[in-house]
């Protein structure tokens, strides 16, 4: 099949669902999702999305801009970070009318609770800016946004996995992608592209993300030569249930949930004084990590606990609903009873595609790439910096999701419709014969898993050249096992087989981003701590990271961050 249309957008979790309803009649739009719609990531999102509305206490947009700089270690962009706080309760109340069922306090407004490093004053003290709906805010949200999606007409090719984007003629021109359903190929032509397609945890053994988030969106535009940017930010959340990185939201601590050592102590206190268990997820994994290794784990083990006995059974029930159920789910525990171990899961990722804050992709020469837009955890605008602020991940999708389908619409007018190509599939329809044909090798399940065990063990919480320098070394032999991978399915319905070929290709070109970055950055700032070189250092390192690919080497460049309102201070909670 050959589709064409105005905007295509690629990716159904909520940036490009909001995208498409901000493009809603402005020309044809059309939305392609490799998992069902309200299968995307976003739906798993827990705790909250960030709003200086003041429903609970006086609160104002420029404390949550300060909190959003800070937790990012000062590399955050301030003017991005300016129009993400300016207009969160814009967009708050926007959901709010669209329908969806936001927690209420007595009074009938939305209810907030607080959250990881949002403070009043400046951060005098933890503040209450989360809005919620229990714990599974991102679940509401989602369907909320795919109804409006599908009251619009927007129509949706889901179950379509995008294997190239078609970059000509110098601007984005359209995509491929595989039906998997029929294993078909179909060109999709457009004259705007928004990448959407989430972030990419798969790289790590121990994730809170889904199957789903290898990536691919960042990776074909990488691939193609567009600068991935701050790929070494990587956010290991503090609370993934212990061995399986499922996640256990920082609400469970906005409501009052402790973290304890073996010798049952508040450990938090000694980090972070002032804000104690709320401080920002970067140095509470840091600090959960230094007690597993200073022997004070449970048992002398490689977990705490988190408390929330206290709490009490109603309370538990009522806001923190899921997460308990997955404590009796997947480890039999009554939280209301005893702890839930749990340990750091790597969550987020803050590095991604460049963009401008109106979702324009900015290419190698920091110019806006004709016809392809970015959105979400796939781009980098950057509002998270060096480490990102529980609940304004939420924010970022629908603020600047808003952003990109109004630049898109707006500019769609003055886009060239695409040329006609004689067959924009046929260098993917050869990668899949080539592969098809291929004899019995390596199977992709074994070259994943030593991937994803590599960058645990010597790219996570703690890095040091040596270990980033190994890392690198088993990324190049994984790079030569790669070609020699075949399929164990060689049919075309539901190949399950083939996509995780597809998705290693984007984890492991990703996963060298993140260490040749991470190796190139010689101080510690936010999630990236460099054990060798522990201090933050501003004179060096105040600067974006971008690599690019050219001509199969990868080059490092930096970039100026941003500094309106806020100068760079040592950072303490
Ligand atoms: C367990 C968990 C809890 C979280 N809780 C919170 C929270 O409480 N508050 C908060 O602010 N943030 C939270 N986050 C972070 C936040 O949920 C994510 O950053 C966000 O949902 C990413 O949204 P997105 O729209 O960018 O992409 P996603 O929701 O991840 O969607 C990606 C989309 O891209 C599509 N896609 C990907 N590759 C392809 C391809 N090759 N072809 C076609 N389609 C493709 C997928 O099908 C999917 O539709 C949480 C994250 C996790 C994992």
């Amino acid at each position: 099949m050959t589709f064409e249309s105005d905007a295509l957008i690629v990716g159904a979790g909520l940036a490009g669902l909001r995208a498409a309803v901000e493009l809603a009649g402005r020309g044809d739009v059309a939305v392609v999702s490799k998992v069902y719609p309200t299968r995307s990531h976003s739906g798993a999102a827990q705790g909250g999305i960030a709003a200086a509305l003041g429903n609970e206490e006086p609160d104002s947009w420029e404390w949550h801009m300060y909190d959003t700089v800070k937790g990012g270690d000062y590399l955050t962009d301030q003017d991005a970070a300016e129009v993400l706080a300016r207009d969160a309760p814009r967009a708050v109340y926007e959901l709010e009318h669209m329908g969806v069922p936001f927690d209420r306090t007595p009074s009938g407004t939305i209810a907030q609770r607080a959250f990881g490093g949002h403070t009043r004053e400046f951060g005098a003290a933890a503040i209450k800016r989360a809005c919620h709906a229990a714990d599974h805010t991102g679940r509401v949200i989602l369907d909320t946004l795919h109804s409006e999606a599908l009251r619009h007409g927007i129509r949706f090719f889901s179950e379509f996995h995008v294997v190239d984007l078609i970059l000509q003629h110098g601007r984005c021109e359209g995509l491929v992608a595989l039906e998997l359903a029929t294993g078909e190929l179909h060109v999709l032509r457009s004259r705007a592209t928004l990448l959407a397609t989430g972030g990419f945890g798969k790289v790590y053994k121990t994730t809170s993300n889904c199957f789903a988030n290898t990536g691919d969106g960042a990776y074909l535009a990488y691939r193609a030569g567009v600068p991935l940017q701050d790929m070494e930010f990587v956010q290991f959340h503090p609370t993934g249930i212990c061995g399986l990185g499922i996640l256990i939201s920082e609400a469970a601590r906005g409501e009052g949930g402790i973290l304890r050592n073996r010798n049952g102590e508040r450990f938090m206190e000694r980090y972070a004084p002032t804000i104690k268990d709320l401080a920002p997820r970067d140095v509470v994994s840091r600090a959960i990590l230094t007690e597993v290794r200073e022997g004070r784990g449970i048992d002398g083990r490689d977990f705490v606990h988190l408390d929330l006995t206290h709490l009490g059974k109603d309370a538990l029930a009522a806001k923190l609903f899921d997460i308990t159920s997955f404590a009796m789910t997947y480890l039999g525990i009554d939280a209301s009873v005893d702890p839930i171990p749990v340990q750091p899961t790597c969550h987020y990722m803050m590095g991604g595609l460049p963009t401008d804050a109106d979702g324009r992709v900015l290419g190698a020469d920091g110019k806006p790439m004709p016809g392809l837009y970015a959105a979400g955890e796939c781009a980098c605008v950057s509002v998270h910096g060096a480490n990102r602020l529980g609940c304004n991940s939420l924010l970022d999708l629908v603020v600047f999701g808003r952003r990109a389908g109004r630049t898109m619409g707006e500019e769609l007018p003055a886009l060239p419709r695409p040329a006609a190509e004689p067959d924009a599939a046929a260098p993917v329809r050869g990668r899949l014969a080539e592969l098809r044909r291929r004899p019995g090798g390596e199977r992709v399940g074994a070259l994943r898993s030593h991937l994803q065990q590599v960058m645990m063990e010597s790219c996570s919480v703690f890095r040091t050249e040596g270990s980033l320098s190994r890392a690198l070394g088993e990324i190049e032999g994984l790079e030569v096992r790669r070609d020699e991978v075949s399929l164990a399915d060689p049919g075309s319905r539901w190949n399950a087989d083939l996509l995780e070929v597809l998705e290693f290709d984007s984890l492991l070109a990703l996963a060298k981003a993140i260490v040749v970055s991470a190796l190139a950055r010689t101080e510690s700032r936010g999630a990236h701590f460099r054990e060798d070189f522990p201090e933050r250092d501003d004179a060096a390192w105040l600067k974006h990271t971008q690599v690019r690919l050219a001509e199969g080497e990868i080059e490092v460049s930096y970039k100026p961050v941003t500094v309106t309102r806020f100068t760079p201070k040592p950072r303490v909670y």
